[in-house]
């Protein structure tokens, strides 16, 4: 269960730890392992311990390349600035930033790797209802930024982090925004490196970001997670500008072959084409929390194993 982890709560919860919390930590609390967890646009992110006052925790550390320009360090900045204001179990906390011999992102562990490589290969061993589970904590998670006013802008199953096969978090929130609070949208002022492939029709056509392109990025992130780790369009086949298309001309991804029907439909309703029609994580949390605690009393009831519920299959 999540909160029988120690990452379910934030490491400052313990009023004792919080008298110390700074956005700058001390690199002599710090220690960095030889291990690469990943790497990513900025450098490496290595596996370590910080040292708080009462505990040690294990942290990954996201460390800017030597190499790298003011720009890059701005934005690893902003970068952090973002996840400070968020504490949320389904979301990657951010300890702290340590600058020293570079300048350094402290996170909280999730250890699992991305959803995507987690689920490729495995559908016999992992039922769809441990998808669900994870897919219904992606949702809690963004229902949480939606409330807090901030857009996330990459949702995907590569930025969805395990902390065990029951247990993911958002991360990577290098394009995220925090929305004014009379703003229900942010407009980029031009067009980057985007993730089309995960992008509303209004991300594209008008540079526009709101909870509800989030949600459209939702949709891709679950037909991922349903289709256990495939790359969405063709298997990565179709350029952005093709899908573009197909998506203008009304068409939308298919069925996975494991995907309930429940969960489609909810995929597709991410992929309404107005974003005043889609649903908002409210909604979305509500379905995804709906289908999966159906899942589990079907694999309650004496004798049943719906849809391979490990509770009920042995
Ligand atoms: P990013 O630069 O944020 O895309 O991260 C690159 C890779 O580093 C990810 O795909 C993960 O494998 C790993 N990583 C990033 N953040 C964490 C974290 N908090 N815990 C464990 N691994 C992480």
């Amino acid at each position: 269960m999540p909160m029988d982890t120690s990452v379910y709560e934030s490491p400052y919860s313990d009023p004792e730890e919080l008298k110390n919390k700074k956005l700058f930590l001390k690199r002599e609390n710090l220690l960095m392992a030889d291990i690469e967890l990943g790497c990513g646009n900025f450098g490496s992110v290595r596996q370590g311990v910080y040292r708080m006052r009462k505990k040690q925790i294990d942290v990954a550390i996201k460390v800017l390349k030597q190499s790298t320009e003011k720009a890059d360090k701005d934005e690893m900045m902003r970068e952090a600035q973002i996840m400070h204001q968020l504490d949320n179990p389904y979301i990657v906390r951010l300890i702290g930033v340590c600058q020293a011999e570079a300048l350094m992102l402290v996170m909280e562990m999730a250890g699992g790797g991305p959803l995507h490589k987690f689920l490729a290969g495995r559908k016999e061993e992992i039922p769809v209802s441990n998808v669900a589970e994870l897919l219904h904590q992606v949702s809690m998670g963004m229902k949480y930024l939606e409330e807090k006013n901030f857009v996330h802008r990459d949702l995907a199953a590569r930025n969805v982090l395990l902390v065990n096969r029951h247990y993911a978090k958002i991360s990577d929130f290098g394009l995220s925004k925090a929305l004014g609070a009379d703003d229900s949208y942010y407009t980029a002022r031009s067009a980057g490196k985007w993730p089309l492939k995960w992008y509303a029709p209004e991300c594209i056509n008008f540079r526009k970001f709101s909870s509800r392109s989030d949600v459209w990025s939702y949709g891709v992130t679950m037909w991922e997670a349903f289709s256990y780790g495939q790359k969405p369009y063709k298997a990565g086949k179709m350029k952005g500008p093709e899908v573009m298309a197909f998506i203008e001309q009304g068409k939308r991804m298919e069925c996975p072959p494991e995907c309930p029907p429940e969960m489609y439909k909810l995929m597709s309703d991410c992929w309404t084409y107005k974003w005043e029609d889609r649903p908002d994580f409210a909604a979305v949390e509500q379905r995804m929390r709906t289908y999966y605690y159906s899942l589990a009393s079907k694999a309650e009831e004496p004798g049943a194993c719906a849809n391979g519920v490990e509770a009920a299959c042995p």
